[in-house]
């Protein structure tokens, strides 16, 4: 069953953009995934296709208008969960990338100016999601980051690379250090248990790895970690 992303934005062109090639290009060729893209300025009324206005109380910039945004999401809404890319939504998370996966697809909304006016995030119950804490100029590279997140997961697109349990996040842990050949380069060896062909001593050896580079880079990581156990 093909996993359907329909995206809506004022720049189309922008797509399919980085998702058209390597991984996710190869998936969209298969039509393990399939992306919609709609003009967000289809869905206005006037001759010049206006879609923002200025935002009431006064100050800087644009607010989209939320009887347009409304009409441009009651042409796609099936029931796949409907979310806006915004900096002030809650953190995105390996967690959400794995349900959102799993489902049937999503539907994202990409603002740009100061974003979009609340009572449509309201009245159309949008999950606001951000990629992190910086302002980008527009939600499409942020809906290109969440899309790309969830079609490496999809069945088949990792194909042998069966390591979507084992890598950063899968259990709080941020991911151990990769060595490959030469086994020493510029006087800097492997470290000598992954060279010993003992499974149990690399899996040990891997594990106190990431818990130790999850301690010191992500404190708040090893906490959620620690209250799993
Ligand atoms: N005035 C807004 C920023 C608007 S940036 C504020 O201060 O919160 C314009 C658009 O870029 C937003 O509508 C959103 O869709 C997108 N965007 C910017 N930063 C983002 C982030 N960190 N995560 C997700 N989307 C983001």
């Amino acid at each position: 069953m093909t996993w359907r992303a329909t995206v809506l934005t004022l720049f189309p062109a922008m797509f399919p953009g980085t998702l058209g090639l390597s991984l996710a290009g190869r998936a969209l060729e298969q039509a393990t995934w399939s992306l919609d893209v709609h003009d967000i300025r289809d869905a206005a009324t006037d001759k010049h296709r206006t879609v923002d206005d200025t935002p009431f109380g006064g100050g800087a910039g644009m607010v989209m208008r939320p009887d347009i945004i409304d009409r441009a999401l009651g042409a796609v809404d099936d029931g796949r969960p409907m979310i806006v890319l915004t900096p002030r939504g809650a953190p995105l998370k390996q967690s959400m990338i794995r349900d959102l996966a799993a489902g049937s697809g999503v539907v994202l909304l990409c603002g740009r100016y100061e974003g979009f006016d609340q009572r449509v995030i309201e009245a159309r119950n949008l999950t606001e999601l951000s990629i992190g804490d910086y302002v980008l100029s527009g939600g499409e590279p942020a809906a290109m980051v969440l899309l790309d997140a969830c079609i490496r997961l999809l069945p088949g697109v990792m194909g042998a690379a069966a390591s979507a349990d084992e890598e950063s996040f899968a259990d709080h842990l941020l991911e151990y250090p990769h060595y490959t050949r030469p086994a020493e380069w510029q006087g800097r060896p492997v470290p000598e248990t992954l060279l010993s062909g003992n499974h149990a001593a690399i899996a040990a050896w891997r594990r106190q790895q990431a818990e130790a580079i999850t301690r010191t880079r992500r404190p708040d990581l090893w906490a959620a970690y620690q209250s799993s156990r």
